[in-house]
């Protein structure tokens, strides 16, 4: 019976999943920010055949077969894009320490496929997603691939590679005594041991690698201002991961470990906390990113007033210590001239609130228009792939539209009202189709 009735449930997923058959729509967008030109186009038509957009044209024109969707009173953009999620993560749940020996990795695959989902209907069309067990978030991605699933096009780190004790080893805070399976997947002390952990990540199927140069915040015991990776590991890991084409992201708060990671060529710094003026021009000459996510300094700011009991041990005054100074951080990095790709740290906050951040990216001072261009641009190039983040024949048909101009109210991007993914509308009129 229970057999049955989960057959008949997966049966239903992948109908309601199945890519579309093939069809054409022409988009008459009232106005269009395409992604790739400063400044907006009015009355502007989209012909998009299968999955890819085929033209882009002045006025409204209805190719023969095409069939219209009229968003002639909103914005049109290119799908948003969010560098830096965890799909199968959620802290805003209960006491993180609790869930990591309650969950399973069945629960966050199943948590997975609903959180893809929400960010989708938010707008999210592309994510990276940098930290989570390598099979959950290899399979999720496979899965979105294949259409089984309805979510983000994912690029994944799988899990982070972290020192014994730093930010991203799970036994901290625990009896020495206990263990789980995989929670060694991602530990590396030495060079030798990330080679091969870079390797293992390759053969297993991820895009690019996680590391945490430094330690962290949502962490038992281990210094956001301290590099505890060497150097010597984390050059060990990047050309590893270079010669086999994958990019890799460095979680990093204080300035050592920017300072150091951007040096040795990272691609991009995560968080970036505490640079200074020398961190932004180490950054500038290697073409170094800078990932922000100010939702998750908001968040664990709110978290250690409201609900302490959710953090584990030192979380509450590490958020206290951090998570007021990544805004001010953001500021200084663009000023400096910094490379900015859009993420958020979605699974630290609730999936589906990514637009979150554009706002308080403009309330950090910088101009909407750049902060926009950070998602389109900074984390498209970042995750590199052309055909996403842009409104032009050849890209992929991931449009999103508001119903206001978000140049104008950048908190439109928390009420995206229309979604195609792939040529396939999956939500309309602030309604999910999926
Ligand atoms: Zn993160």
């Amino acid at each position: 019976m229970k057999k049955t009735l989960l057959a008949g449930v997966a049966l239903a997923m992948t109908m309601a999943c199945a890519p579309a058959i093939a069809r054409d729509y022409v988009i008459h967008a009232g106005h269009l920010i395409d992604g790739i030109n400063p400044g907006e186009r009015s009355q502007v038509s989209i012909v998009v055949h299968d999955d890819q957009i085929t033209a882009v044209q002045d006025g409204f024109v209805t190719p023969a077969g095409a069939e219209v969707i009229d968003l002639s009173q909103g914005t049109v953009m290119p799908g948003l894009i969010d560098a830096h999620v965890h799909l199968t993560l959620d802290l805003t749940k209960g006491n993180a320490l609790l869930q990591s020996v309650t969950h399973s990795s069945y629960d966050e695959t199943l948590d997975g496929v609903g959180n893809a989902r929400l960010t989708l209907l938010a707008g999210f069309t592309s994510v990276r997603d940098v930290g989570g067990d390598t099979a959950v978030v290899v399979a999720l991605k496979r899965a979105q691939k294949a259409g089984t699933i309805a979510g983000p096009r994912m690029w994944v780190s799988g899990s982070i590679l972290s020192p014994t004790g730093g930010h991203g080893d799970p036994a901290n805070g625990f009896d020495p005594a206990l263990t789980k399976p995989g929670w060694q997947d991602g530990i590396v002390d030495g060079p030798d041991e990330a080679v091969k952990k870079v390797r293992e990540h390759f053969r297993d199927g991820v895009d690019l690698i996680k590391i945490v140069p430094s330690g962290g915040v949502a962490s038992v015991g281990d210094d956001p201002q301290a590099q505890l990776m060497t150097d010597a590991e984390i050059k060990a890991v990047v050309d590893t991961a270079h010669t086999l084409h994958l990019p890799v992201a460095a979680h990093a708060h204080g300035a050592q470990a920017i300072d150091h990671a951007s040096a040795i060529g990272v691609d991009s710094i995560e968080h970036g906390s505490f640079a200074t003026s020398t961190s932004y021009a180490i950054m500038k000459q290697h073409g170094t990113y800078l990932v922000p996510t100010l939702i998750a300094g908001a968040t664990v700011v709110e978290f250690a007033q409201k609900h302490p009991e959710l953090l584990g041990p030192s979380m509450a005054e590490k958020a206290m210590a951090v998570g007021p100074i990544m805004a001010k951080n953001l500021y200084a990095a663009w000023k400096a001239g910094v490379k900015i790709a859009f993420g958020t740290d979605a699974g630290v906050y609730h999936h589906g609130q990514n637009g979150r951040e554009f706002e308080l990216m403009v309330k950090a001072g910088m101009p909407v228009a750049d902060v926009l261009r950070s998602s389109f641009v900074g984390a498209a190039n970042l995750i590199g792939e052309s055909r996403i983040g842009a409104i032009r024949p050849g890209a992929f048909a991931d449009i999103v539209a508001t119903d206001r101009d978000p140049m104008a109210d950048i908190t439109e991007l928390q009420r995206v009202r229309f979604v195609m993914q792939g040529g396939r509308v999956v939500k309309d009129h602030g309604e999910p189709r999926i």
